[in-house]
């Protein structure tokens, strides 16, 4: 078990709030990581069946880390927070979400958050019935609809800057892509590439994404989940879990850049990203990359249209070309360029 307080000091986490409900097993952490841009905080929830609690605590812990970052490379007046749920699906029951509801009310929209791996709408609007603090909802609920499509269109508008750095040119046809996580960002990763004529490789844990996205866009080829980071390609995208990119896979990548969704992809920043340098791999931040949702949040809590969240997704273009022109200097990688840039925005 590691020292919470040890862990607080070295994520730089102001706050850290547990729940446990014995009627629905609800095993729930909110991490407030950061409010020097804003003490409300906003962040998604997630639910996972973790290995351990410490699992969960490093979820936690992590992914609040990255909202302080997302918000400050976006120059945004909030804070970062995220909230995990420590459950089976199974154990998902509409009890279970209340409960996180009311236990997210107590921090009185200090907190503010939208769904996240493991969560979808429903969800969403059990947390609404109970606690205002949610973003992110179809319009039916009030909100301004999935953050995923935002998400994707941020990613993807990164991964042309990144192109054109690579292979001189923007434009990502008959690039072959590989997409990790076909869920709510995957999805519409899947459906923009096409769109734009890039040819598709897909994995997904769960046998229904693949059979729904291969009914949908036949022109996909499929890998098992094991094989897909070995799998030759220009780009990766990851977009399912963290710590994907650790010192076991990035001996076998096959790919010149990765740009993907996914939070926390690199298991051990500091070292992995050395690693990945040797291998000439252009790693893109996730955190730079993926502030889509955070983006449609913060409009959404300004009462704005979807149309200016798309539009404002045009900061992570700007952030992507100011670390590439940085990086192009070959002194720093791309991930020390782009902490050095949160950094300042957080003096
Ligand atoms: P989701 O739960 O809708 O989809 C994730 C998909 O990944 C699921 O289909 C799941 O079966 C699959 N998956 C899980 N583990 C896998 C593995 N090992 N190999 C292959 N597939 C696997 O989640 P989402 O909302 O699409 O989010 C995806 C990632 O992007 C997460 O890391 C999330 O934190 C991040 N993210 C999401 C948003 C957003 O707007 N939803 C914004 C920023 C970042």
């Amino acid at each position: 078990m590691n020292n919470i307080f040890n862990l607080m000091k070295k994520y730089n986490c102001e706050e850290i709030y547990f729940k446990y409900d014995s009627k629905t097993n609800l095993r729930a952490i909110i991490a407030i990581n950061n409010t020097k841009r804003g003490e409300m905080c906003s962040g998604g929830v997630r639910l996972r069946n973790y290995k351990s609690e410490d699992e969960a605590l490093w979820d936690a812990f992590n992914l609040s880390l990255a909202m302080t970052q997302k918000c400050a490379a976006i120059n945004a007046n909030v804070g970062g927070g995220k909230a995990v749920i420590w459950n089976k699906k199974e154990e998902k029951t509409p009890a279970l979400v209340k409960s996180f509801a009311k236990f997210m009310f107590k921090l009185d929209g200090r907190f503010r958050t939208a769904v996240d791996l493991g969560m979808d709408f429903k969800d969403g609007y059990i947390i609404k019935k109970e606690c205002p603090y949610v973003e992110g909802l179809p319009q039916k609920y009030g909100g301004l609809g999935t953050e995923g499509d935002t998400t994707a269109l941020g990613v993807i508008k990164a991964m042309r800057i990144g192109a054109e750095y690579l292979f001189g040119t923007r434009s990502l046809k008959d690039k072959i892509i590989g997409v990790q996580g076909l869920g709510n960002v995957g999805g519409y990763m899947v459906k923009f590439l096409l769109e734009e004529g890039a040819n598709l490789i897909v994995a997904d844990i769960d046998k229904n994404m693949i059979t729904k996205t291969k009914k949908k866009y036949p022109s996909v080829k499929v890998v098992a989940p094991d094989k897909f980071l070995s799998t030759k390609c220009d780009i990766l995208s990851p977009c399912a879990i963290g710590g994907i990119i650790n010192s076991r896979t990035i001996r076998s990548l096959k790919c010149r850049m990765i740009c993907g969704s996914a939070n926390n992809q690199l298991e051990n920043p500091e070292k992995d990203i050395k690693q990945l340098e040797k291998t000439r791999i252009l790693y893109l931040p996730d955190y730079i990359v993926n502030a889509g949702g955070i983006i449609q949040a913060i409009v959404e809590m300004n009462k704005g249209k979807k149309e200016e969240a798309i539009e404002n997704t045009k900061v992570i273009e700007k952030n992507i070309k100011y670390i590439l022109k940085e990086y192009k200097k070959g002194k720093k990688s791309t991930l020390a360029i782009a902490d050095e840039l949160v950094e300042s925005r957080l003096k």
